[in-house]
């Protein structure tokens, strides 16, 4: 099979179709509103149907909740204790689609379960067993009971003091915010354009119907006008302000704030990940290996104000730390953290909700469709964006804002996953040339293919992201396409002046490189 090269994404470009079908006024099919996990797959279903789609970002691809998350392709062990079945079963057969679909940014991985208390094992591995049995032929691997010895050999720096033995079961993990890359790239390889840095600002309307978006290029201030046949908010815990525009007051999104912290590999050495089912106040804690580093969280904390960066709250650091010292025999310190970053999960509000409980709000997803014609979706979670996407296009048909049509998403492999080797490089590893799939040839033709800035990131990695992959500043580069500043955040800051440089080199704008810096001190901890 000979793979295309792949395709430029250079601003001026991007900037000049937008303004083309302004001045021409085209009518699209379909403007999404939301660079994220469900916005993208939006617009990703929608451009497999052959439809016209344009996709707008404020910010840059996944700059929201969807480069914040645990990296987990799950079907949400914690729903089925909820006895949301349905919720469960759809989780658990979009896991499957994913790992096939994007081998080289999501795969499977095995949890362990360790258990201190007589019942614990028996409790844990009879829930996972139905776990196992509801994802029937789309299982990763059986659910298996650990003795005491097992259980230290799966996870070597386990506390050792009262344990009695475990249980192991398998879920899937992913790249966050490659996948958000891969997701546009693959609707603009579909026919999708899409813009980052373009914020829509006012909502249009025609004889009292949604008829397009307003939008501002961020990076030059220039104003654009999409006209399109169906207008969908897919702006995650943001999405009340456009519905507001809408005239539609009622808040649906309760915001919740989950911070994760990340200490080096030694700290839980091996490829398995620990999953503790019930805290000291009933969360659910994750230590997972991810691109050479341990990921330790998460929280769950109500929060109102809806900043891009959210800060963690101190006692949710201690809370995690403090959690993880009763599992590991080496127990992180603060000074250990080597980044730490905050996401808002967009939960769906009851009507009548008056509570602050976020834990026992619902994770599945919303679709509205307003009397104006305004589609809004939002809630679920990375792992269902798929069906997600396919229930939104299924509602604008219901309400004939868009033709009927079949999806293809269901086997359709994402840019990157062409002809990926059957065993790709674990995502336990750290980032490297192996993580573009079947797009390491390209990497490696461009300047800068053999001189690395830091461990997996080469000069080579950064043009590529300027070329292909829609990136304009250091913090596309250092937080998204490489995962530097999620990883550690002194060393992205350390190298952010030569990826700076790359960058306007590459696109001749300006690569933001001070306000990087300054991001960059606030996933340290304590921020400085
Ligand atoms: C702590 C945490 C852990 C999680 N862990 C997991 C997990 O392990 N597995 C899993 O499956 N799910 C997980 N989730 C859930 C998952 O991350 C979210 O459901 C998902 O990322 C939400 O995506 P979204 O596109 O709806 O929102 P976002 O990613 O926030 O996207 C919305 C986008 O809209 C943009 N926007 C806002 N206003 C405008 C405007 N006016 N014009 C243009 N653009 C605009 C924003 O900039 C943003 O990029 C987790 C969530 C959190 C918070």
């Amino acid at each position: 099979m000979n793979l295309l090269p792949p395709l430029l994404t250079p601003r001026h470009q991007l900037t000049l179709a937008l303004h083309e079908s302004h001045t021409k006024a085209e009518v699209y099919d379909l403007a999404v509103v939301g660079g994220g996990a469900t916005g993208l797959g939006v617009a990703l279903d929608a451009a497999s149907r052959g439809l016209r789609v344009v996709l707008v970002e404020a910010d840059d691809f996944a700059k929201g909740t969807s480069s914040r998350s645990t990296k987990l392709v799950h079907g949400g062990v914690r729903y089925l204790a909820q006895g949301n079945i349905a919720l469960v079963r759809e989780a658990l057969h979009e896991r499957m689609t994913l790992l096939r679909n994007a081998p080289h940014i999501a795969q499977p991985l095995a949890f362990v379960v360790p258990a201190y208390r007589w019942w614990e094992t028996a409790f844990y591995g009879i829930g996972l067993k139905m776990y196992d049995a509801l994802a029937g032929a789309t299982g990763l691997g059986a659910t298996t009971f650990l003795t005491r010895s097992e259980t230290q050999s799966a996870l070597p720096s386990v506390q050792p003091q009262g344990l009695r033995g475990g249980v192991q079961y398998w879920d899937g993990q992913f790249n966050d915010a490659q996948l958000a890359v891969a997701l546009a790239r693959t609707a603009a390889r579909e026919g999708a354009l899409l813009l980052n840095y373009m914020k829509a600002s006012r909502l249009l309307f025609t004889q009292g119907k949604v008829s397009g978006v307003a939008c501002n290029d961020m990076l030059t201030g220039k104003a654009y006008a999409i006209h399109a046949c169906c207008v969908v908010n897919a702006t995650g815990v943001w999405v009340d302000a456009l519905r507001a525009q809408d005239g539609q007051h009622q808040h649906i999104v309760a915001p919740s704030q989950g911070v994760h912290i990340v200490v080096e590999a030694h700290f839980l050495p091996g490829s398995k990940a620990l999953m503790i089912p019930k805290t000291g106040d009933g969360r659910v804690l994750f230590a997972v290996p991810w691109l050479g580093k341990v990921i330790l969280g998460t929280t769950d904390t109500p929060r109102d104000d809806l900043s891009t960066e959210p800060l963690a709250f101190e006692e949710e650091v201690d809370f995690i730390l403090r959690e993880a010292a009763r599992y590991l025999r080496v127990a992180p310190q603060r000074s250990d953290v080597k980044s730490i970053w905050v996401g808002l999960r967009p939960l769906v509000k009851p009507p009548d909700d008056e509570g602050d409980n976020t834990k026992g709000l619902s994770r599945e997803h919303t679709v509205l469709v307003s009397p104006s014609g305004l589609v809004t979706v939002t809630g679920g979670k990375w792992t269902t964006y798929r069906a997600m996407a396919k229930d939104v296009l299924q509602k604008c048909a219901d309400s004939g804002l868009l033709p009927q049509r079949q999806g293809l998403t269901d086997h359709l492999t994402l840019v990157g996953a062409e002809m990926t080797p059957i065993a790709p490089q674990p995502l336990s590893a750290p980032q490297g040339l192996h993580s573009y799939g079947s797009e390491q040839k390209w990497v490696q033709q461009l300047p800068g293919h053999d001189v690395f800035l830091t461990g997996g990131l080469s000069e080579a990695m950064v043009r590529f992201a300027a070329r292909y992959e829609y990136a304009v500043h250091v913090e596309d580069v250092l937080a998204r396409r490489s995962r530097l500043l999620f990883l550690d955040a002194r060393l992205a800051a350390q190298w952010a002046p030569r990826v700076a440089q790359i960058l306007q080199e590459e696109t001749g704008l300006d690569p933001a490189l001070d306000s990087f810096v300054q991001l960059a001190g606030q996933y340290l901890f304590p921020p400085t």
